[in-house]
This record gives structure tokens, sequence and C-alpha cells, in this order.
């Protein structure tokens, strides 16, 4: 059951199987971002904790280790065990979930429940992970041999905390690596609570490691540091710039990235209008816009661009913000006053560029970080709300007429992480499906992701795929082994 007033049990860095203060000492407030007020004071690590977290998943992953030295059955044996830890609670995690990130109770579960399908279907990668023989040139026997990349560091975002963790930690976890953890600042509490589920599972310590605090300190340190193997990041295009540069900087550790995106979703004038409404509905105010493939640029044909903005009107209209705990509300706050504050510049901007606001564009009450679900219509390609990633509760709906042209318009962005097109014209859905660069292209739905299929972007969108059989492959060096035979 939904309670707003969860104990909160885990507070402190977890290094080596141990909730331990930070070595300065210092603390930091998490909040909630429905009223301001503050939930915690979790503990600040920073460069001399991330060394202590690095030396202790180094040790972990030493060559005779417990970890190392594991059956894979058995490894897999562990994550289902997490799995099943994760299900077990998974009304308390979505209780501090809520709490500390403000989404609605009903979508923290869904969150939980996709973390346990993504450890379980990770769990079952565990001793199916193999090389090659190969047939080469001359009297020699080649195999590949596919190992484990070590210590890696996993820096997520607050909009999907324990989702992101479960993301990061399943083929980490799957392949033998040892992983440094960061939450982001807004959101640390339930990857505490997901440390204390991996100890109780049985995880050897130094095979996870927690580490709360800022980006500019513990995050840096993580990138930079010498003795990690790989980093994988989620969260802003300007950061993943950054992580790139640390690692070219350091020790060239391998990178994965996933960033920003300016999706757009096309609807032909073929498509049922209240469905694809609805659809479209979904796509950008879910998770209160705050996600990274949110289908920020709708895209509607001419012929029913009217009766289609009408409708969407009258969703966002009837959408119920308030309380995230409370039932039958679709949307909390926003995660903070920096995230409220920029998309209120941008709903700002969408008015200045003489956009018509069809419904909301304002603050909602005086406490906490609510914004008016709002919808603007007669966007034009060159409006910084076409252009930029919002990561609020908006939705731009662009006018097009050809399918060509929407293609290209739709290309014409510096991102790349997913689109979608609604149509009964599978010919057309194709067509768009070949044609648009994104990482992944939904027809006739929007956000259909799963644990066994890649997720990631193309040009600023990032680099590397999570999830699926591709999400190993960030994971593992490739060994060749060449016998020269008798
Ligand atoms: P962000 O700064 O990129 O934060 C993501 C993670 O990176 C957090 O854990 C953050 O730590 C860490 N970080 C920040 N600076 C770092 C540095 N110099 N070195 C290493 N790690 C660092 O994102 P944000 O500021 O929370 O959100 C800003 C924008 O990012 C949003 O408007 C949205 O466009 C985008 N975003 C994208 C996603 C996504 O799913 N792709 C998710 C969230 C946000 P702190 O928590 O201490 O900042
Ligand atoms: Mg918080």
């Amino acid at each position: 059951m939904a309670n707003p007033k969860p104990q909160i049990k885990y507070t402190k860095l977890f290094i080596n199987n141990e909730f331990v203060d930070a070595v300065s000492g210092k603390k930091f407030h998490t909040i909630n971002p429905a009223n301001e007020a503050v939930i915690a004071e979790v503990s600040e690590g920073d460069k001399a904790d991330v060394d202590l977290a690095v030396a202790a998943a180094k040790k972990a992953f030493s060559r005779n280790s417990e970890w190392r030295k594991m059956d894979p059955s058995v490894r897999g044996k562990l994550m289902n065990k997490l799995a099943d830890l994760i299900e077990r609670d998974a009304t308390y995690l979505g209780n501090i979930e809520t709490l500390d990130c403000g989404k609605t109770f009903t979508s923290s579960l869904g969150d939980i429940a996709g973390s346990v399908s993504t450890i379980r279907y990770y769990a079952g990668w565990c001793d199916k992970i193999h090389g090659s023989t190969i047939p080469v040139d001359g009297n020699n026997f080649a195999m590949t041999k596919k190992e484990p990349v070590g210590v890696v560091g996993q820096i997520i975002p607050w909009n999907y905390p324990l989702a992101m963790a479960a993301w990061k930690l399943g083929p980490a976890l799957a392949t033998g690596c040892t992983i440094i953890l960061k939450p982001a600042e807004q959101t640390p509490l339930s990857a505490l609570y997901l440390a204390s589920l991996v100890k109780e599972a049985g995880f050897p310590p130094g095979v996870l490691n927690v580490i709360t605090g800022y980006g500019p300190t513990a995050g840096a340190a993580i990138a930079e540091h010498p003795d990690v193997n790989k980093v994988a990041f989620t969260g802003s295009t300007v950061v993943g710039h950054i992580i790139m540069a640390a690692s070219a900087n350091s020790n060239l550790k391998r990178v994965s990235l996933e960033l920003g995106g300016k999706s757009p979703l096309v609807i032909l004038d073929d498509a049922d209008v209240d469905e694809a409404a609805r659809i479209a509905y979904n796509a950008i105010f879910d998770n209160h816009g705050q996600s990274c493939c949110a289908g920020s640029r709708t895209f509607v044909q001419s012929k029913i661009y009217d009766r289609f903005v009408d409708r969407a009107k009258q969703l966002a209209e009837q959408r119920k913000v308030g309380d995230p705990f409370e039932n039958g509300v679709d949307q909390g706050p926003q995660i903070d006053q920096d995230m409220f504050e920029k998309v209120m510049e941008m709903i700002k901007s969408g008015k200045e560029a003489k956009a018509t606001v069809e419904t909301g564009g304002n603050r909602l009450g005086n406490m906490g970080f609510f914004i008016e679900p709002t919808v603007f219509s007669n966007v034009t390609d060159d409006m910084r709300i076409a252009k930029e990633e919002i990561f609020g509760p908006v939705q731009s709906i662009l006018k097009f007429d050809t399918l060509e042209e929407v293609i290209e318009r739709a290309n014409n962005t510096k991102y790349g992480l997913a689109a979608g097109i609604i149509t009964k014209n599978i010919d057309k859905a194709l067509l768009f499906a070949q044609a648009v660069e994104a990482g992944s292209v939904w027809v006739n739905s929007y956000d259909l992701i799963t644990a066994q299929t890649p997720f990631g972007g193309y040009k600023l969108s990032g680099i590397g795929r999570e999830l699926g059989e591709e999400g190993l492959h960030e994971y593992l060096e490739i060994k060749t082994i060449n016998i020269k035979l008798p």
C-alpha cells in the first residue's frame, strides 16, 4: 500500500557490503519534490570514497576471488534471488521511490516490475555467454572467449532511479564485472536499499558498491579513475561529453552513453484520431515528461490536425496532477527547482515564439514543483520547443503534409533516440522505420521497451546499447586464443 512516510533505512555509502560514512563525514539532503521537505540526510561521497569503492571492486574482481571463481549458474541464481527480493519489497521500494522522485506510486511499481524483469532476463544469460571456434588458415585451432571487462562505473539519473540501476546492474552482474554505482543526487534512496538486497541475496563483498554524492565530485572521480575499466552513463548530453573526455584524459576506459532526445512521433491521416491522441499523450506525459525517449515532437498530418489538437487538449485537461501517493493522480511534481525552472523557461520561449497554448502553461500551486500539463499547437521546426529537450509535461504539436516531408523533418535533429509512427498502412510504417535515424522505432505504439530488446541512441543520443543481448557486449572483452597444432 502507498505510504507517504516510509521509514528510511539506509542513508550511508555502500562499500564492500557495508554501509559506511563518507571519509569527509559530509552529508547532503534529499528532498521530497512534492512539498520540498527534507526526507533524509545522505552521505556525500567524493574522490576518497570512490577510491575505497574502486579498491573493493578491484579486490572482488581479483583472479582468485570468490566472485571470479563462482560458477556462472550460481551467479544466475544470485541474480534471481535479487529479483525475488526486489519483488518481495516492491511496496516499500515503491514508497521510497515516489517520496524521493515524485513519480506516482503506480508508476514506481511499474518501474520496479520492469527492474525485476531486467534482472531476471540477465540472470538467464550468466551461463550462456560464450565465444566461438573459428576456422583459420594454417594448422591452428582458434577460439574466442568472452571475459568480463572488470571494474565498471555506472552513473545514473533521477528520472527512473531504480529501473536505470537495474538496466546497468543486470548486464554487469551477468558478465561477472564488479561495480561502483552512483545514483543521482536527487534520488539516492532506492539505490541504497537495493544495495542492502544485493547483500542479502548473497553477493560477495565488493561486487556492488554504491557511492551517493554529486556529479562533479563523486561522478567525476569514477569517470576519471585509472582503475575503472568501463563507465556506463545515463543523463544529459552535456555530461556525456564530460564523461567521454574524462575517459580520453585518463585510461581510455570504455564508455557507453545513453543521453537525451527530441523524439518524433508521426501520426498519419489514416489513423484513428482518438487512439493516436491517446498514444501521443502517453508518449509525452508519462513520468511528467521526464523521459529520455519522450515523444516530444508530435507531428500530425494536415487533414486530421485540427481534430487531433482538440483531442490532445481534452486529454491534457483531464490529466490529474497532485500528490503522487494519491489514487487516480496521473502526474506528480517535476524533480527539483532547477528542472522546474528549466521547463517553465521553455514554456515561456514557446509562448514568445507565438506557438498557440491550447492548455496549461503555468505552475500549479505554490509548493512543490508542479506544472500544468501543457499543449502547444502551431509549433514550427525553428522554435526552441521543437528543437531542445524540455524534459517536462509539454507537448509540441507540428503539422505536416507528406510522409517524405515528415521523414526529413523528423531527422532534422542532433538527437536520435526513438521515434514512432501511427498508421494503418504497413508500407508507410516500414518506409518510416527504415528512414528514421533513431535507435528505437515504435509502430502504432510508443515506449515499447522490453528487457529483451536493445535500447540506445543514434547521433547525440548516445553510444552503445543497453538491454537485450547487445547490452552484454558493453561489459565483455573478447579474447582470441590461437593454438598451433602439432
Ligand atoms: P545530469 O547532470 O547529466 O545527471 C546524470 C548523472 O550524472 C547524475 O548522477 C549526475 O550527478 C551525474 N553527473 C553530473 N555531472 C557529472 C560529472 N561532471 N561527472 C560525472 N557525473 C556527473 O542530468 P541532470 O542535470 O540531472 O538533468 C539535466 C538534463 O539531463 C535533463 O534536462 C535532461 O535533458 C537530461 N536527462 C536525461 C536523462 C536520460 O534518461 N537520458 C535522464 C535525466 C536527465 P548529480 O546527480 O550529482 O547531478
Ligand atoms: Mg529527492
